[in-house]
């Protein structure tokens, strides 16, 4: 099916001018998408006849680049649904701010508590405290103290003979007196929605007074998961979203339908049973995982618009006649700087994300600076001729830079290297986007 959209796509988007059937047809090709990534039907068909709307509008169709236009219109209208900004989480003015995880059993919200303690803690550089407000299973209040010890935070907790409501309070005083700047309460959760809950709930936030209540859902329920969002809704008034199990293959159709039904944005996304997995969420990042086609669509526009088409062939042809230059390469780099940090650009790449261990691979950016930094201390003229660069050259640009003599000339060995091999492919045009970015 993925193959498919994906078909559907990319024939729109090298049609130009489109009719309404090309419409109509890919129409259809999102609307199964959406079905199979789990989002309500309902939701599927208001979506679908509202981009069909504005897709079929004359301007769409008279352009000369309709199919692009459609595909951008899709994109566009998922990320809007899902709330298209990326939404932060509200602190307070005077601390400690507070925090509630609620959800149903399971769905991760003891997790959560941990992960977002540590991610805030990092973040926003705050001193969270958290609140073992779960006395129902058994190993509940362990299980946050394992966490707590794990990330160095502190836990409060009373044992399992105390109200929860009376934890919360007596917790946020504790936080209080240790100087805690955001508190975060874990609570307890059943396997399905019970009015007993939902009372203890509404006491301990009428109690603390949360700045968030973050309702915490597990998106492989699917389906389920937008019944009990509205639910907790309902009864709670929650403030926002957290997306956990995203790790798996779910498409994360859930975050469409939740987004939608209860209005209220989807903050962060847990990616994996580890206490550093949890993500910032990215509306436009999600409609893309919803259809199925990685971010390369947002790669290649993003290189699109970053890099000059002419000035792109003149570097093709530098290459190619091997007079490719150290000038040439500073300003390669900084163009890929510009288009955001290369972690991220790397990630876009379908598959890369999914290569194991790519989460503890970080692109060291340092590395990038050093290397200009020893170009940037190059003359003029061994910068468009590095052959000129000889080992007193070489000396003073190490001297200039505040770089060792041997990375000079490493940069210096590998960027010829390269050069000669650009050239030596250069019979054959590189495709299009990722080929000027990288070449
Ligand atoms: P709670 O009952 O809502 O407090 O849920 P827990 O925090 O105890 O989590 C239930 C299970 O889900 C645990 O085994 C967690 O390790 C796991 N879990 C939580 N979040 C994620 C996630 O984002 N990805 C994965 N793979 N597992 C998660
Ligand atoms: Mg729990």
């Amino acid at each position: 099916l993925t193959g498919r959209l994906q078909d559907a796509f990319s024939s729109l988007r090298k049609k130009g001018k489109v009719s309404e059937q090309d419409v109509q047809d890919a129409m259809r090709q999102v609307r199964l998408a959406l079905l199979e990534a789990d989002v309500n039907y309902k939701v599927v068909r208001e979506f679908v006849n509202s981009v069909r709307e504005k897709a079929i509008g004359e301007e769409v169709l008279e352009s000369l680049n309709g199919g692009q236009q459609v595909v951008k219109i899709v994109y566009d209208e998922l990320s809007e649904l899902m709330g298209g900004e990326q939404a932060e989480v509200v602190t307070s003015y005077i601390p400690p701010t507070v925090y509630m995880m609620t959800g149903l059993q399971g769905a991760g919200k003891t997790t959560t508590a941990g992960k977002l303690a540590n991610f805030l803690r990092k973040s926003k550089n705050m001193k969270p405290m958290l609140i073992a407000a779960d006395i129902y299973r058994p190993a509940a209040i362990d299980q946050l103290q394992t966490i707590g010890e794990q990330l160095n935070i502190p836990v409060f907790s009373m044992g399992d003979q105390v109200s929860p409501v009376e934890i919360a309070k007596k917790g946020l005083e504790e936080a209080k007196a240790q100087n805690r700047d955001l508190v975060i309460i874990d609570t307890a959760g059943r396997l399905h929605i019970d009015e007993v809950l939902m009372t203890e709930l509404k006491e301990i936030k009428t109690a603390v007074d949360p700045e968030e209540i973050f309702l915490v859902v597990d998106a492989m329920t699917g389906q389920d998961a937008v019944n009990v969002a509205d639910s907790f809704n309902d009864q709670l008034d929650i403030s926002s979203v957290i997306l956990t199990k995203l790790d798996g293959d779910t498409r994360g159709g859930a975050a469409l339908s939740i987004r939608k039904v209860t209005g209220k944005p989807i903050k962060f996304t847990g990616t994996g049973e580890k206490l550093d997995a949890l993500e910032p969420f990215y509306p436009d990042r999600m409609a893309n995982r919803i259809l199925g086609m990685g971010d390369l669509l947002t790669l290649i526009e993003r290189a699109q618009e970053e890099v000059d088409e002419k000035r792109a062939e003149e570097l093709a042809q530098k290459m190619a006649e091997n007079r490719y230059d150290f000038n040439d390469f500073i300003e390669q780099m900084d163009q890929m700087r510009n288009m955001g940090p290369l972690e991220d650009l790397l990630k876009m790449i379908p598959g890369v994300g999914n290569i194991p261990g790519m989460d503890e691979f970080e692109m060291d950016e340092k590395e990038l600076d050093y290397m200009k930094a020893i170009v940037m201390s190059m003359t003029p003229a061994e910068r468009e001729d590095p052959d000129l660069l000889n080992q007193s050259r070489r000396r003073r640009v190490a001297e200039g830079s505040a770089r060792s003599l041997n990375e000079v000339n490493r940069l210096i060995k590998q960027f010829k290297q390269s050069r000669e091999m650009m050239a030596g492919m250069s019979g054959g045009k590189m495709p299009k986007g990722l080929g000027q970015m990288f070449g």
